[in-house]
């Protein structure tokens, strides 16, 4: 599985001196913040008006012919934060660069915050990421399918195909016509079933994609999406791991199941696709490294606030 990753050939990341001379003070971070909001130039929400002064003490900025005011993180995943932009920005800082994600436990050890804060922290960053992929065109050409469960195959052999206590997902792997990945997309299921397959493909799926599966029946579904099936069937066991068709999904499976095992000891099913997400975001920018934590900061300069009820609710 190693040798053959999509996610160790990455261009260099950003290293923690280059973080801290970019995004190491409050000023910093919030010129950051503001250049991603209004890069383009502040326009007062009320008025249209497009000049305004700076509330320094506060990262207000006030409309200069109307006198509305505006929060530099209102209406943002930042939205009125007690916490200062430079924790935030480290927050995504080791989100992204760090390919299998962090627990709570770690992320509050680097913050210097308490744990609960640093979890909801990272769910807020990581609800982010799942609003900007989704965000993004269906996926095309060759697809890749596979169905999973989180909490890892069965060993031995046999996938755990409905496995009790486990969250089925789908992943489904956008490749180039040579078969290497493009884009991922992670996407819990409520079962295998045909019904559920469909209204995936509908959302996710371009009409005239070409679905790659190993056979599954439920796969056929794809057709009532307009995409054409190609059912692939090679058995099962670790001969299908390394059959050819299916190099790029396995290997993907097979980092995430490496990362969830190695950084969480226990996934909620609640937050389930949330931790998807996140994995699929890094990975469909694993050739931007030194630019993940401005992208990052992005998506969440552009997704509405996801206060404590609504993370909590999953
Ligand atoms: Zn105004």
């Amino acid at each position: 599985m190693g040798a053959e990753s999509g996610l160790r050939r990455r261009v260099s990341g950003l290293s923690e001196a280059e973080f801290r001379a970019r995004f190491g003070s409050e000023a910093q971070c919030r010129a950051a913040l503001f250049a991603l909001r209004w890069g383009k130039g502040w326009v007062c929400p009320a008025c249209g008006h497009s000049r305004c002064a700076e509330l320094k003490t506060r990262a207000l900025y006030s409309c200069n012919r109307c006198k509305h005011q505006v929060g530099l993180t209102a209406g943002t995943v930042f939205h009125w934060t007690k916490l200062p932009l430079t924790t935030w920005f480290l927050a995504i800082y080791h989100l992204t660069q760090s390919k299998g994600g962090m627990s709570s436990v770690e992320l509050a050890r680097r913050l210097g915050t308490r744990q609960p804060t640093a979890w909801l922290l990272k769910h807020k960053l990581m609800a982010a990421m799942e609003a900007r992929d989704a965000g993004k065109p269906k996926l095309a050409g060759r697809v890749e399918v596979d169905d999973a469960y989180l909490g890892g195959a069965r060993p031995g052999g046999k996938r755990g195909r409905g496995a009790a206590g486990k969250t089925p997902f789908v992943a489904a792997v956008e490749t180039t016509a040579d078969r290497k990945p493009r884009r991922l997309r992670l996407t819990v299921v409520k079962g295998f079933r045909k019904k559920e397959i469909e209204k995936l493909a509908k959302r996710d799926f371009a009409v005239d994609s070409n679905i790659v599966s190993d056979g599954l029946s439920c796969w056929a579904a794809v057709t009532a999406a307009g995409c054409d099936h190609f059912p692939m069937i090679a058995g099962s066991g670790p001969q299908a791991a390394r059959w050819a068709p299916f190099k790029w999904v396995n290997t993907t499976l097979g980092n995430i199941k490496t990362a969830l095992a190695g950084t969480y000891h226990h996934v909620s099913p609640k937050h389930a696709q949330r931790y998807l997400a996140s994995f699929a975001w890094r990975f469909n920018r694993r050739f931007q490294l030194d630019t993940m934590t401005e992208r990052l900061a992005y998506a969440c300069a552009r997704t509405t606030p996801h206060p404590y009820r609504i993370i909590i609710a999953g």
